[in-house]
């Protein structure tokens, strides 16, 4: 598939990670914008924020550095792995930006996000038609009833400020829902204990380990055989079935499977 994946709000926590500066702009105290769920993207036209302005003082600063969500690096990794080609799409502009490519280019290099395209625009349709894009994960409406009117399927990412159209679309509210969703072979937890491997070796899983700058979740494990060697695979390759194209005779459905 060629899944399109917007970023503010779908990949980052930009709604929360503004709010101060909203607040600092606003001349407003953090803790009403909390209270009330405003922040860069909602608040009262009283208040005054000019988006080019805001964007000016702020973005180029700032949104690097823009808290990725759970499980985001993790699963569109895999979903790359799965063959499945990723294109992150943003409504984003040089207006707001010095360089948009550039800024988001460096932000997705922190978050650890790998893709195939980026493609800033202010028509997401119009990007998605043209790169044949099979399904469109955004939290915003307006993005997600364009391309679903075209018959493009379409994942609401749930935010703060967009519950009220969750009835509209299917929606997730996090990363590993969308893993589930989309990635059922790999959903199988990966529990401590014996497996064998298709190759029919023994180990030992030992734990489940985050990468501390990507967040991608490995597996942990020893070989039950030789020298007893500690491993580390990633999560989703451990769990994933066997690939019966390549082993047609291996005698198990996934790559490793619990004995005990
Ligand atoms: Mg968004």
């Amino acid at each position: 598939m060629n899944i399109a994946i917007d970023i503010d709000d779908t990949i980052t926590n930009t709604f929360e990670y503004l709010q101060p500066y909203t607040a600092e702009y606003c001349s407003h105290p953090l803790e009403e914008l909390k209270e009330k769920v405003i922040s860069y993207d909602n608040t009262p036209p009283e208040w005054g924020l000019v988006m080019n302005e805001f964007a000016k003082k702020y973005f180029d600063l700032l949104i690097p550095d823009t808290p990725v969500k759970d499980g985001a690096a993790d699963v569109i990794r895999a979903l790359r792995r799965l063959g499945h080609r990723i294109i992150i799409i943003t409504h984003r502009n040089n207006t707001l930006y010095s360089d948009c490519y550039l800024t988001t280019q460096l932000e997705l290099k922190n978050c650890g996000i790998e893709y195939d395209l980026l493609i800033c625009t202010g028509d997401k349709l119009k990007a998605c038609q043209r790169e044949r894009v099979d399904l469109l994960i955004d939290d915003t409406f307006s993005n997600l009833d364009n391309v679903s009117k075209a018959g493009i399927d379409v994942l609401m990412f749930l935010s703060p400020v967009n519950g009220c159209y969750s009835k509209q679309f299917k929606t997730v509210k996090s990363w590993d829902e969308i893993r589930k969703l989309l990635i059922p072979s790999t959903s199988r937890e990966i529990v401590k204990g014996r497996y064998r491997h298709f190759k029919n070796k023994y180990y030992e899983v030992v734990d489940i380990a985050i990468h501390s700058e990507t967040r991608e979740r490995y597996v942990v494990y020893r070989a039950l055989y030789g020298d007893k060697a500690l491993y580390i695979r990633p999560y989703e390759m451990f769990a994933s079935l066997v690939d019966k194209t390549k082993y047609p005779n291996a005698g198990q459905e996934y790559r490793f499977e619990l004995v005990n």
